[in-house]
């Protein structure tokens, strides 16, 4: 699909910005079909953390996100949406990992927030999203309605079902992670993904990363059309185990249609060893047409793919627990 994209005029000016716009699509290879050879969807849903999930809330959670404007890191629009993110934590075990970045652009704050909630099992299941927007876009309207908003809104609706519950498995970590967005377009591997280089350095030296079973990240999830990819950067056991999670739950035809190797917030933890596995709908418009654009705006989403990830993490979390 990448290499068609160079062949014609219109495409050309599309590569550019695709090229320019990707953190990922490295080695993008060619679709494979699946036949799901696990047949029936199970029926009704048992897990009462999974079925209570609230994808109208989720979205509730997405438009008051997007409504404080473009939140390139270093902006008062960040701090605001920092603060959106604490105060729906108010209450949980939080934690800030706050350090400054030096960039090529300059030296920025950056902030991880973490919230904790334990369980009875000896690990922890990190649930991941970058809650900055494109720095490159910072003086357009760009707003990351899918790429940044989104995902974090998906994670504070995780927190809601979370919350106040004695969780019978592993601890959950859900981590809004920051700085993620490449500080230059083309995306450039070594001036983005701050906050989770940093996180992740910082827990392994801490002793804290041999803990994490599985970081689970979530990106560009809120797309309308839905079709997450087969990640080749991710952890093929953990991918395996969502496709069983979606399968349970009736969700399959929204997976691992394509397979490609996605450059992404979990490299860090890749790198260093622990499962993961990356959540992320790479064809957001047609080609992709929206990534990336001022066209990322709400009107793109749907509350049912809001409700298809989170449920099948929630899923994936259970599976888990028992593996
Ligand atoms: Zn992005």
């Amino acid at each position: 699909m990448t290499r068609v994209i160079f062949s014609t005029g219109r495409a050309f000016a599309f590569a550019a910005f695709v090229i320019g716009a990707l953190m990922l699509c490295a080695q993008e290879m060619p679709a494979v079909h699946h036949k799901h050879a696990s047949g029936e969807p199970v029926g009704a849903e048992k897990d009462s953390l999974v079925a209570s999930f609230n994808e109208s809330r989720a979205m509730e959670y997405v438009k008051e996100i997007v409504a404080l404007g473009p939140r390139p890191i270093g902006s008062a629009n960040h701090k605001k949406v920092e603060d959106y993110i604490l105060r729906h934590l108010k209450g949980d075990a939080v934690e800030s990992d706050n350090f400054v970045a030096d960039t090529r652009e300059g030296r920025f704050p950056v902030r991880n927030i973490i919230a904790k909630f334990p369980g009875t099992q000896d690990g922890i299941i990190v649930i991941a999203s970058h809650y900055d927007t494109n720095y490159p876009l910072r003086n357009t309207s760009y707003i990351g309605a899918n790429d940044g908003a989104s995902s974090s809104a998906l994670l504070l609706e995780i927190a809601n079902q979370l919350r106040g519950k004695k969780r019978d498995g592993y601890s959950i970590w859900l981590l809004w992670d920051d700085a993620e967005e490449s500080m230059q377009m083309p995306w450039n591997s070594s001036e983005s993904l701050y906050g989770v280089r940093h996180i992740a350095e910082k827990w392994q030296s801490d002793g804290t990363l041999k803990r994490v079973k599985a970081f689970l990240l979530a990106d560009m999830i809120g797309d309308s059309d839905l079709n997450i990819e087969r990640d080749t950067n991710s952890t093929p056991w953990l991918e395996d185990l969502i496709l069983q999670a979606a399968t349970s739950l009736g969700f399959q035809s929204h997976f691992f249609a394509r397979t490609m190797a996605v450059e992404d917030d979990h490299l860090p933890f890749i790198h260093k060893g622990v499962p993961c596995a990356d959540l992320i709908d790479f064809n957001y418009g047609y080609n992709d047409v929206f990534h990336h654009t001022t066209q990322d705006t709400v009107d793109k989403l749907s509350t049912k793919s809001l409700k298809i990830v989170g449920q099948v993490i929630l899923k994936t979390v259970g599976l888990l627990d028992k593996r």
